[in-house]
């Protein structure tokens, strides 16, 4: 069902805008600009959504805003945008505040040549990314203005570009991420002729900085239902650009999986390039593509190490304990969670590993009592009499004694 505008008005007049962020837009409003929000915490009021970030667009000029406010940061004035640091104690927000602009040409694939500040939101809004994300409430004058059919695309559960989409893909190739990851998180389909653009715009995508196709990426995994983006993803072509190719079976069993993983998007993004194991470099190549950090990118490579494939399967804890060891305490449970699709099998991979050391470092000796019993010297051979220590252990992690141990290596 879509909301009309005037229940769109309704449920705006009814939201929770903080009061010093009203003051904000009233203080534009009584120097004659104009200031609305927009966004997408116009778009989550009308969903029902919660959402963090109020964003307010107005006709001042970076200038004009500064000059009225006490506080302000040029965050990033040359593209319009002031944050205003207004109110006191617990009402104290910080507000961007974004000249009405319109864009001239785009050169990097990102970045606009040319911003040019308008007088006019209409012009505003029709630059913005999809119909749902271009909404304007005016909570002074209490006007809602939607001019692309943003309320009929919200009813109909569509993310449809503003104006003509392989235009606007041309522009930006972030929009191409930003379109599927909308399509996870809001649970929407992509309008057909949108979908259609994206494919003609991968090769913008390409140029897109990586560290905001990580951002919108990881957005998506993080998902309820990442399977809602993924598979636009897989059918746009994104995924073959930002991931790497994969056989149509194993990408449509991999997106499927997905779906049932913990909200973990590191452990989701392990599951994706799982049918890659064979071929460490590519994993590398895919993952350092996207700028992750060191703890994802450890997370990544060894949650995709061929090893732990008996995890799905076997029922032997021997086995069991031998791949966790090798991939390392650290990364037991997720691997666990990542590779043990059933519950039975989780539990049998509980249990070969309760109580049982992993690491030579969680052995009930160390290299030092070895040394101190007169039955290692310092050195390389030490570090491998430890390892087949632990390797004994794993068979029978009762073993784990010290008296155990130093009477195995007596014996
Ligand atoms: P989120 O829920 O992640 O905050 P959002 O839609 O608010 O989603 P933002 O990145 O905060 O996303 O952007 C705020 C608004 O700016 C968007 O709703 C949209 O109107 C506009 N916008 C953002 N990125 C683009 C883009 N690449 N091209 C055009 N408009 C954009
Ligand atoms: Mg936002």
């Amino acid at each position: 069902m879509n909301p009309t505008p005037s229940q769109a008005a309704a449920l705006l007049r009814a939201a929770p805008i903080p009061a010093a962020l009203r003051e904000i837009a009233q203080i534009l409003h009584d120097a004659g600009h104009e200031a609305v929000l927009v966004g997408g915490a116009v778009r989550d009021v009308l969903l029902g959504r919660l959402h963090g970030d109020w964003d307010l667009a107005s006709s001042a000029t970076p200038e004009e805003v500064q000059a009225l406010f006490k506080k302000t940061i040029p965050t990033g004035v040359a593209h319009g945008t002031v944050t205003v640091v207004h109110g006191r104690g617990d009402n104290r927000v910080h507000a961007e505040v974004t000249t009405f602009r319109g864009e001239g040409r785009y050169e990097d694939g990102r970045r606009p040549a040319e911003v040019r500040f308008l007088r006019d939101l209409r012009e505003d809004l029709a630059r913005r990314d999809f119909t749902i994300n271009a909404f304007a409430w005016n909570p002074i004058r209490e006007i809602f203005t939607d001019c692309f059919d943003g309320l009929g695309d919200l009813g109909r559960g569509l993310i449809r570009a503003v104006g003509d989409p392989a235009q606007r893909f041309q522009e930006d190739g972030l929009r191409a991420m930003r379109a599927v990851r909308l399509c996870a998180v809001l649970e929407y389909r992509l309008d057909l002729d949108t979908a259609a653009a994206i494919g003609g715009a991968l090769d913008v995508l390409d140029k897109v900085s990586r560290e905001r196709v990580h951002v919108e990426l990881f957005k998506l995994l993080a998902a309820a239902r990442p399977i809602l983006g993924l598979l636009p993803m897989a059918e746009t072509g994104i995924w073959s650009r930002v991931l790497a190719p994969l056989e149509r079976e194993a990408q449509y069993a991999a997106i499927e999986h997905v779906d049932r993983l913990p909200r973990d998007p590191v452990i989701r993004l392990a599951r994706l390039l799982w049918p890659l194991r064979g071929d460490k470099a590519v994993i590398e190549r895919v993952i350092d593509n996207l700028r992750p950090s060191r703890d994802e990118r450890a997370r990544v490579l060894a949650l995709t190490n061929p090893a732990l494939g008996p995890l799905g399967h076997s029922r032997d804890p021997l086995e069991i304990r031998r791949v966790l060891a090798k991939v390392g305490r650290k990364y037991a449970a997720d691997a666990a969670a990542l590779h043990a699709g059933e519950w039975a099998q989780k539990v049998t991979i509980e249990e070969a590993i309760r109580g049982a050391p992993l690491a030579v470092g969680e052995l009930a000796i160390g290299g030092d009592d070895l040394v101190r019993e007169g039955l290692a010297t310092p050195g390389p051979k030490l570090g491998k009499t430890l390892a087949d220590l632990l390797d004994w252990v794993l068979e029978d992690p009762r073993r784990n004694t010290a008296e155990q141990l130093l009477a195995h290596l007596r014996g």
